[in-house]
């Protein structure tokens, strides 16, 4: 049921925002699909090679491969780094499962580790904690946009022998001790999802990096190993980036640091709003750690009466959604790696308590505010509830 409150204001605050409520970014991403589609050519071709130097320019790398999604840039950066069958993979169990199962789809194992209580992401600690013999690599995530601190690791990863493939799915124009996200390891992922920071209008993905011969046998991998045609120099697959999202994701490219601008701010302001809540513990994030950054991709608050927290946002007409409800290694489709309920205790708390609340460029104070008040009226809630029984 609406509150009077909620039904008489009638607003609600959608999760996120699609390109098609921007009327002006709309017209100029059907004039790109309609130039596309007037060529006929919908596979690689020339808008593919434009946004590859657009975006390797962006992430200040030499190259950038657009491949078919953010799984596939990820399976792809492995596959470049020979790792396979026996080899061992460090991934955040506090990831969505793509991390996970790009490892797997290579035929290499997931070494799944906890997170840092603090920030919830990993670090050297950790990784330097959980290597074995057979890890060749490992995944660090910038999740929800928050960067994971890239120096101690590359460090730890070059003294240990092992590669580092950023995952930057949701992180895209972030920067870690000033440079862009994806240029600080082997390889760097990005999907555009279409709900990422810079999102396609279907599945896609790139992958960046600074190595002619990585960036090569990327190129080879995903079109079947292909060059030139019909002479297949290896085993690949069909992974490319299609034309139409490449076209699309070029006009988005030129946004993206004002649509991340704007996400800071947004963020900045919801923190500081919800700050004075005894009931909503707010992102861990790194702004306090000199050098990282955050581009809020998403803004994940901790709650302990998180289903509660959800159903009182719901009824003020504020949408939420939990990123993620379990942990990589308690899914079903990671159960045979035997990690049982309590092994990584910080991610398994984390996917009790985590919501998060719509923040989208575009939004308005008024959106805002309207977050930020139904948010802040749960934290008085249990208060008022005490005060009630006192009397
Ligand atoms: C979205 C995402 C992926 C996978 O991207 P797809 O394009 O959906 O394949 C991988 N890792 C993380 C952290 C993501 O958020």
């Amino acid at each position: 049921m609406l509150s009077a409150e909620a039904r008489s204001a009638g607003a609600q605050v959608p999760f996120a925002r699609m390109d098609f409520n921007d009327p002006e970014l709309l017209e100029e991403l059907m004039g790109a699909v309609r130039q596309v589609a007037e060529r006929g050519a919908f596979t690689l071709g020339e808008p593919v090679e434009e946004l590859e130097r657009e975006l390797a320019a962006y992430c200040e790398t030499d190259f950038a491969v657009g491949v078919s999604s953010g799984t596939a840039a990820l399976e792809l950066a492995l596959r470049a780094l020979e790792i396979g069958p026996g080899d061992q993979v460090i991934v955040p169990t506090n990831s969505f499962i793509a991390t996970a199962e790009a490892v797997s789809a290579i035929g290499a194992s997931p070494l799944l580790v906890d997170v840092d209580p603090d920030t919830h992401l990993i670090d050297a600690e950790i990784v330097a904690a959980a290597l074995t013999p057979r890890v060749r690599c490992v995944i660090p995530v910038h999740l929800f946009g928050a960067t994971v601190e890239m120096g101690p690791i590359a460090e730890l990863a070059r003294e240990a022998g092992i590669y580092v493939v950023e995952d930057a799915c949701q992180a895209h124009g972030a920067r870690e001790d000033g440079a862009r996200v994806g240029s600080l390891g082997q390889i760097g992922c990005f999907s555009f999802y279409p709900t990422k920071n810079l999102g396609a209008w279907g599945d896609a993905g790139a992958v960046v990096t600074s190595s002619p011969r990585l960036a090569q046998r990327v190129r080879l991998l995903r079109a079947h190993g292909e060059r030139p045609r019909y002479r297949h120099r290896l085993v690949g697959a069909t992974a490319r980036l299609d034309a139409l999202q490449a076209a699309v994701l070029r006009r988005k490219l030129r946004r993206l640091d004002g649509w991340n601008r704007q996400r800071r701010e947004l963020g900045a302001a919801l923190r500081r709003r919800l700050a004075r809540s005894d009931a909503i513990d707010l992102p861990a994030t790194g702004p306090e750690r000199l050098g990282s950054d955050h581009v809020y991709h998403l803004f994940v608050v901790r709650c302990a009466e998180r289903d509660a927290l959800r159903a009182h946002l719901a009824d003020r007409g504020v949408a939420s959604a939990i990123h993620y409800p379990t942990p990589i290694h308690l899914t079903e489709a990671y159960a045979h790696l035997e990690l049982p309920a309590g092994s990584l205790p910080v991610s398994e708390m984390l996917a009790r308590r985590i919501c998060s609340l719509p923040l989208f460029p575009g939004m308005t104070e008024a959106e805002l505010h309207q977050v930020a008040q139904a948010a802040l009226a749960f934290a008085k809630a249990p208060a008022t509830a005490d005060v009630d029984l006192a009397g």
